[in-house]
Formats: structure tokens, sequence, C-alpha cells
């Protein structure tokens, strides 16, 4: 296959507020740069950009740290419920799973439902679907969520949202935030891609919804690809991601489309994240929250946000 564009790729593993730690922050970025390295190595070798976004889905997913598949944050009644969606730049084409439970990487469904008339299950059709796929039944429960619920069922609940990443010590007050995984990359060919996959926000009441398996938080066309995090309910209320595709489409460069929407944003107290990529292969992201973790590959080296100032920021990296 011939080599037409260079590869680019940007991921993030949540958004939220201040890590707790140093160590904590150390740990997040080695994950997340070795996510960064095997993903871009396998676009370098040809892969296209929606296998690419949800292997790296995939690997964030089996990484316990983050707040997706195994180590996703426990609802109010103690049950995980997951959601992913993946988005085809190229086919501009969306396909998503909402409120599934007992499977380990939910980004799978949503890339077996990218073919299907069909393209985005919930709760009782996402189970049957598993049942259709013969998957074997899976418990992404780890101690630290089960405990971190726990004390939050001591406190009734009082806090918005889970722990940003999960630490060894329990996550406190301080360092409240999230850990949905978002994967963005443009392939050698000029494809575009976007997944994003959460355990959603925490301690929420049965039934919610996330914004990861809605266009608002997921969305991609062949002129720009992005992911979302943060507060869904905030992230619908702008359409973050559709938003920032449309700009671009309509003739804003990518880094203006970032800031324009972040102004905005900003304006309206959002607490969120997001990161993307254009079909020049700019590589931009953005947030209203203190912190976004995200780490990137621009074709020279490897990148991160962890260091970058608390508050309002939107980059071109
Ligand atoms: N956006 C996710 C949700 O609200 C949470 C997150 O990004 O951490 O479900």
């Amino acid at each position: 296959m011939q080599q037409i564009v260079q590869p680019k790729l940007i991921i993030h593993g949540g958004a939220g507020s201040c890590l707790k730690g140093k160590g904590g922050a150390d740990a997040v970025r080695q994950s997340l740069h070795r996510v960064v390295q095997e993903i871009y190595a396998l676009l370098l070798a040809g892969e296209n950009a929606s296998s690419a976004v949800v292997k790296g889905c995939q690997l964030l997913e089996d990484d316990p740290r983050f707040n997706a598949g195994t180590g996703s944050v426990l609802q109010s009644d103690g049950h995980i419920r997951m959601s992913a969606a993946l988005m085809d730049g190229t086919r501009q084409r969306f396909s998503g799973i909402i409120n599934v439970s007992r499977v380990k990487n939910p980004i799978l469904l949503a890339q077996t439902l990218q073919e299907g008339d069909d393209r985005v299950l919930s709760d009782y059709g996402a189970a049957e679907l598993l049942r259709e796929l013969q998957l074997p039944p899976y418990d992404p429960t780890t101690e630290l969520r089960l405990q971190e619920w726990m004390l939050e069922r001591k406190g009734d609940f009082n806090r918005a949202m889970a722990g940003v990443v999960a630490e060894r010590e329990l996550v406190t007050e301080s360092n409240a935030g999230r850990g949905t995984v978002g994967v963005v990359a443009l392939d050698s060919q000029g494809q575009l891609a976007a997944a994003t996959s959460t355990g959603g926000k925490g301690f929420e009441r049965i039934g919610r919804v996330s914004d990861s398996a809605m266009p608002a938080g997921n969305y991609a066309s062949s002129d720009a690809a992005i992911s979302c995090t943060g507060i869904g309910e905030d992230i619908i209320d702008e359409c973050l991601a559709a938003r920032i595709v449309v700009r671009v489409t309509d003739g804003l460069p990518l880094g203006q489309a970032f800031e324009r929407s972040f102004l905005e944003a900003h304006r309206n107290q959002r607490d969120f994240g997001a990161i993307g990529i254009d079909a020049h292969g700019t590589i931009a992201w953005g947030k209203t929250s203190e912190v976004l973790l995200a780490a990137y590959h621009n074709g020279q080296t490897i990148a991160d946000t962890l260091n970058a100032d608390l508050g309002m920021q939107t980059a071109v990296g």
C-alpha cells in the first residue's frame, strides 16, 4: 500500500480536576505513551484509522487505571454500565453501544455495529448482541472502584462524578474527575476515525445515557474527527464533537474551531475536554476542566497535555 499521508494520533484518558500526586501523573503518562507508541506503529504499518482507534480504545479499556472497560466506575445501584462509540470519518458513519454490562471491550460491540442496519443499541439490545456474538461474560469491576462506591454510598452519593483515574489510594474530593478514554487517528490513506469508551460519570441514576455514545461526544467526517470527555451533560448541551467538526467543514482551521468552541464553552461554564485531528494532519486539544489527560504522536515525537496549565486552554500539537 502506498503511503500518501503521514499518520497522526491523539488519545485521551479523561478530563477533570488535578491528579492527586506526581506518582499518579507519571503512571498515567506511562500508560498513555505506551498506547500511543503501539497504535502509532500500527498506523505506520498501514492499519486503517477505524481499526486503529478501536485497538487503541481496547488497550485503554483493558487498563484498570481508566474509567472504561476494566476499571469502569459503578453507578448508583452498584452496577457497571458501559457505553462506547466508533465513527468512521470516511463513511461518516456512527455506531454505538449504550449501557452494556458484563463485557470486556464495549468498543468491539460498537465496531460490530458499524456494518449493521441498526447501529446504536442500548441495554436490552446490547445484552442480546452479546448473546448473539457468544462473548464470554466478563466482570469489569475492580476492587478500587468497589471501595470508591462504598465510600460514596456512606456519603449518600454527594459527589457529581467518580475519580479521574483509579489511583492506588482512594480518590478524594480534591482530585474528583473522570477517566473516559478516546482515540482519534489519521491513517496513511488520509482517512479519519474517532472512538470513545466510558463507564459513565459514576454514581449516576440508572438509565442515564452518556455523551460518549452520541455524536455530541464522538464525531468524525472526512474533514475532522473528535473525541470528548468530561461532564456528559455539558458535552451534550454544546454538542461539542459535532460542533467542532462542522466548523472545520465550513472552512475554519481545526485550531480555530477548537478555540471558538472552547471560548463558548467557557462562557457557558462547561466542564470538559476534547481531542481532534483534521484531514491535513493538524492535531488539536482543548479543555475547560483543570486537566485533560491526553497524549499524541505528531509524526516526529510523542507529547502529552499532562503539564498543561490549569483551566481553559486550547492548543495545536
Ligand atoms: N463523558 C462521560 C460521561 O458523562 C464521562 C467522562 O468523560 O469521563 O458519561
